[in-house]
């Protein structure tokens, strides 16, 4: 089943949180459904509100993944957009149409001036970035990100006192952001490249030189330093997503990550992204 060979969960000394909660109801439910330089989307549910965050799929791969998940894409309640990337918004436009009515779509004033609606007139909930608004069981929050966007931003997304932060596509580590993921229990952190396979890999120079920008994406050695030095201790589900499929590897990922933790007395199960496919769902 790729569900479970889609991941890679750390074993280390601590004892591992099930993915299940055992004895109750789980709150909330968390799939990756895609985390690459080539597709993202990550559903976030509880049992009366479900959201995406990001559509950089297309309808029908969304929809064959949360089924996958016994979930159904008429059933999602909103989707909130990070930035107009390709790999963040491809299946927004065919995503809001739908026969049970327009799908809410949450974006920043200007990432909806980046993205080319074409002949599609979306239910578009505009917010400003760095605001917070309620959404169905869920309170969420957004941030700035250093990124080559118009307007881009990361999220956090709580119900019930269970925290879910998002943090992709990001040049490097702002204060703002360490604020942002302090208290979570689920982070998803961009691990984007190793910085000698971009180095010496397939792009060319200026992509290279965007990649490693401070508007570009993050590095494995950020990623672990920030493991290492910021991660809070709340963290107990740490998925390392956003991987390069030409400039990285999840095995490298998960050895940096694995070393950055061991320095740590943390109980954090490690999931390392693997491009392309979806996760294990997680339950809080
Ligand atoms: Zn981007
Ligand atoms: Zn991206």
């Amino acid at each position: 089943m790729f569900l479970i060979s889609a991941i890679t969960v750390r074993k280390g000394r601590a004892a591992q949180k099930p993915l299940r909660p055992a004895g109750r109801r789980a709150i909330v439910k968390i799939c990756i459904l895609a985390s690459s330089s080539a597709g993202n989307a990550l559903f976030v549910g509880t049992d009366r509100t479900r959201l995406l965050v990001d559509a950089g799929l297309s309808r029908r791969e969304i929809a064959k993944r949360l089924n996958a998940i016994g979930e159904d894409i008429d059933s999602l309640d909103g989707v909130l957009v990070t930035h107009e990337h390709s790999d963040h918004t491809s299946g927004l436009i065919a995503l809001s149409r739908r026969s049970n009515g327009p799908l809410p779509i949450y974006v920043t004033r200007g990432t909806r001036e980046c993205i080319d609606w074409g002949e599609c007139v979306p239910l578009l909930q505009v917010f400003q970035a760095g605001c917070g608004f309620p959404l169905g069981d869920f309170d969420v929050s957004s941030f700035t990100i250093p990124h080559d966007a118009e307007d881009p931003v990361g999220f956090t997304i709580t119900a019930q006192g269970i925290k879910v932060a998002v943090a992709t596509d990001l040049g490097y580590i702002t204060d703002s952001l360490r604020f942002h993921l302090r208290a979570c229990n689920v982070v998803l952190l961009e691990a984007n490249h190793d910085l000698e396979m971009l180095r010496v890999g397939p792009y060319p120079w200026s992509v290279k030189q965007r990649v490693m920008s401070r508007r570009g994406h993050l590095s494995n050695e950020v990623a672990a330093a920030f493991i290492k030095d910021d991660l809070d201790t709340t963290v107990t589900t740490l998925v390392l997503g956003h991987i390069s499929e030409h400039n990285n590897h999840p095995a490298l990922v998960r050895t940096l990550a694995e070393k950055a933790l061991d320095g740590r007395a943390l109980f954090t199960q490690l999931v390392v992204a693997n491009p392309g496919m979806q996760s294990e769902v997680i339950y809080y």
